[in-house]
């Protein structure tokens, strides 16, 4: 089981701003911007690569849910990023699907 699906579970705290019937969104622990935040799917899907077809309506609504999580941050007018970091590449270390939302501060690009 995943450190999400615990969080999820309730047997771990999260410091969690956004809950509905398909998804949370809560602090994440290491933060690497002054704004960090991870959104989530209830449902247990480890990444992208895991993403079906049948998940349209549920990604649409991650996506939507983080924007509306920026806004009520204070980030739209500064700006934010959305990051899903997929595989051993990707750089992801927790296999349950999550969005990074970073702000506070100007983000470099191209990534590292
Ligand atoms: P990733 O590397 O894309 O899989 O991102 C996983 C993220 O989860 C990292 O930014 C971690 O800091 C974060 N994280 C790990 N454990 C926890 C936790 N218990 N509560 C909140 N965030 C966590």
């Amino acid at each position: 089981m995943t450190i999400f699906q615990k969080i999820l579970d309730g047997e771990i705290p999260a410091d969690i701003v956004h809950e509905d019937a398909q998804c949370i969104a809560f602090r994440d622990v290491r933060p690497q911007a002054p704004v960090h935040l991870l959104v989530i799917p209830r449902k247990p899907i480890s990444g992208l690569s895991e993403v079906a077809r049948d998940d349209s309506a549920l990604m649409g609504h991650l996506m939507v849910v983080a924007t509306e999580v920026a806004r009520a941050q204070g980030l739209d007018e500064s700006g934010y990023r959305l990051i899903v970091n997929q595989g051993s590449d990707g750089g992801q270390s927790v296999f349950h699907l999550h969005l990074h939302i970073l702000g506070g501060r100007a983000l470099g690009w191209p990534p590292g």
